[in-house]
């Protein structure tokens, strides 16, 4: 809605303060059986860091998905707020020098942005080097099962210990809180769409967003525990905002994105939908939808990443999602 901010809902002032699911890639998958080395040096980092602000940092994902996804950190006055802490626990320890070589200050707090493990992999390196965890309150639910069913049939018996013994969040939300690094603020909102447990962090003295796997910036998203209706509404309120065009919008995967990537992706979206609606008018559903229908997706997005591997997902669960018949992720009662 025009006129809102990112900064808030409710003041007047800025898209940051109004920020209201897993990527298993194949090149995650690929990392799931590799293990980086721990003293890897700098030129092997498996993240490229990237300044998006004065103090903050995104940490993208190399293209052999090495980390798994993106994160990144913000330097306050008094102490460093991570996001989200990758895959691969290595990535995280990697992510833990580069802070300490930018800050001696204290890594007081990690955002869990949701619980797929491509998030959270690293939460525990995190909670050893002083951060209390902050999540959603579904994902403290879903952290340790949901995170299974993600696996499918490449699930083995160490990945599923993997999964049981991920850090569980300290602190946990549903309407969003601010955290203060002496004087500044960031403000952790929840945002529909992707599994019903996201959260988006702002910076709003440096117009950054990171937006988690509520963006992903030409890669195609992975939308096992989404709703596409709700996921089209957020990345339209992304866009609307005021100071949208002003703002860095860290995706959950992919590069650094600007307010033209995020109006990309929502029209992926409404591709996709408008796609299957038109395949269920017709007739067909299941198998012979999703048959029918990739080759015209793949006319329209084709180019964007891992949409051979996830494109004729998002068919099948876009048909389920208007079917009525789509599984999400059980939320927990509100406090
Ligand atoms: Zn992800």
């Amino acid at each position: 809605m025009k006129g809102r901010t990112l900064s808030s809902p409710i003041s007047p002032k800025g898209l940051i303060r109004r920020i209201t699911g897993l990527m298993l890639i194949p090149a995650l998958l690929l990392s799931l059986g590799s293990s980086a080395t721990a003293s890897a040096p700098d030129t092997a980092l498996p993240f490229v860091l990237k300044q998006v602000g004065p103090g903050v940092y995104a940490a993208i994902d190399s293209p052999s998905g090495k980390s798994g996804s993106n994160a990144g950190f913000v330097i306050g006055d008094d102490g460093v707020l991570v996001i989200d802490s990758f895959f691969n626990p290595d990535a995280a320890r990697a992510l833990v020098s580069e802070i300490r070589k930018l800050t001696p200050k204290p890594i007081r707090y990690v955002v869990n942005t949701h619980y797929h493990v491509d998030h959270v992999g690293g939460d525990n390196v995190l909670r050893d080097a002083g951060a209390i965890i902050i999540a959603h309150r579904n994902e403290r639910a879903w952290v340790r099962t949901d995170n299974l069913h993600l696996f499918g049939d490449r699930l083995t018996p160490e990945r599923k210990a993997m999964v049981e013994t991920l850090a569980l969040p300290d602190v946990t939300t549903t309407r969003g809180l601010t955290i203060w690094l002496g004087s500044r603020e960031i403000l952790i909102r929840p945002a529909l769409g992707h599994t019903g447990g996201d959260l988006m962090v702002s910076v709003p003295d440096a117009k950054v967003l990171f937006c988690g796997d509520i963006l992903w910036r030409h890669v195609s998203p992975n939308i096992i525990d989404g709703n596409v209706a709700e996921w089209i509404k957020t990345t339209e309120g992304l866009t609307n905002a005021e100071d949208a065009a002003e703002t860095a919008f860290v995706p959950g995967h992919g590069n650094v994105a600007a307010v033209k990537d995020v109006t990309e992706f929502a029209a992926y979206l409404r591709d996709l939908r408008a796609l299957v609606q038109a395949e269920r008018a017709s007739g067909i559903t299941g198998d012979a939808l999703i048959k029918a229908a990739l080759p015209k997706f793949s006319k329209q997005h084709g180019d964007w990443g891992a949409f051979s591997y996830f494109a004729p997902l998002e068919l099948g669960f876009m048909d389920q999602e208007l079917a009525g018949t789509k599984r999400v992720p059980a939320p927990v009662a509100d406090d």
